[in-house]
């Protein structure tokens, strides 16, 4: 940690599949010494529930009952978020194309979203955190200081989506990435219960040209600022 807020800053990084939020939010609380929370792997991680216990999720009392059985938390291995369902390390298993391809629809579900929307606010302490999805900055916390979506090139996003799966030795074709992304993108936009959207409030950002540290020195500026301002206005 090399910088320090005045106070403790909620950071809200919505966007679209495979911009980078995660890297980014990670950066930031690492910068910070804020909690990281991916809300996405959450929503990985009941999708693969529901595929491994053969759960239907068109029938709604299937769904609420499954959602009782699951348990989910992040530990710090190694320096690496790492999330557990019922116990088990499910990290690597989540970010399969198998989960990708199934998360959407899981994700549109009501019940679903009520679940993890209150776990992820109780997840929110004393502290500052940062946690990145679809609905942070609209739903989950429409109060955060600080919100950010993010957007890029589909084709530039599919071929960072390709290289980190390949770089995790995970088995990938470009092609099913890209349709994956695009359906992804479509259902979470166009869903009923909280869409993708951009808070009115959030600054739009672009990645598809930035580096990942121009976009973490970008961001990490305005946190601070946003931070010197709040400060003076209290003052
Ligand atoms: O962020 P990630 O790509 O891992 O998210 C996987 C999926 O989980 C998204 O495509 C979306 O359907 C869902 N999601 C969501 N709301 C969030 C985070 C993720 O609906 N806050």
């Amino acid at each position: 940690m090399s910088h320090k807020t005045n106070r403790p800053l909620t950071i809200a990084i919505d966007g679209y599949s495979s911009c980078g939020k995660s890297t980014l939010a990670k950066q930031l609380a690492r910068e910070l010494g804020y909690i990281f929370v991916d809300s996405g792997a959450m929503y990985r991680a009941v999708t693969l529930y529901f595929l491994e216990s053969g759960t239907n999720i068109n029938d709604l009392d299937e769904v609420a009952q499954a959602l009782e059985k699951i348990k989910i938390r992040f530990e710090n291995i190694d320096g690496i978020n790492t999330t557990f369902l019922n116990d088990k390390n499910v990290e690597s298993e989540i970010r399969s194309l198998v989960v990708s391809s199934a998360v959407s629809e899981v994700s549109a579900i009501p019940v679903v979203r009520k679940k993890l929307v209150a776990l992820q606010r109780q997840m929110k302490g004393r502290e500052g955190m940062v946690m990145d999805g679809r609905d942070i900055g609209t739903v989950v916390f429409p109060d955060a200081e600080v919100k950010i979506f993010i957007t890029a090139d589909p084709i530039i996003r599919a071929q960072r989506r390709y290289n980190e799966l390949i770089s995790k030795n995970q088995t990938a074709d470009i092609h099913e990435v890209i349709t994956n992304l695009a359906h992804r993108d479509k259902i979470d936009t166009e869903r009923e219960d909280s869409p993708l959207r951009q808070a009115e409030d959030a600054w739009l950002l672009d990645n598809s040209h930035l580096t990942v540290t121009e976009q973490f020195d970008l961001v990490l500026n305005k946190v601070l600022e946003k931070d010197r301002e709040l400060t003076s206005g209290a003052g």
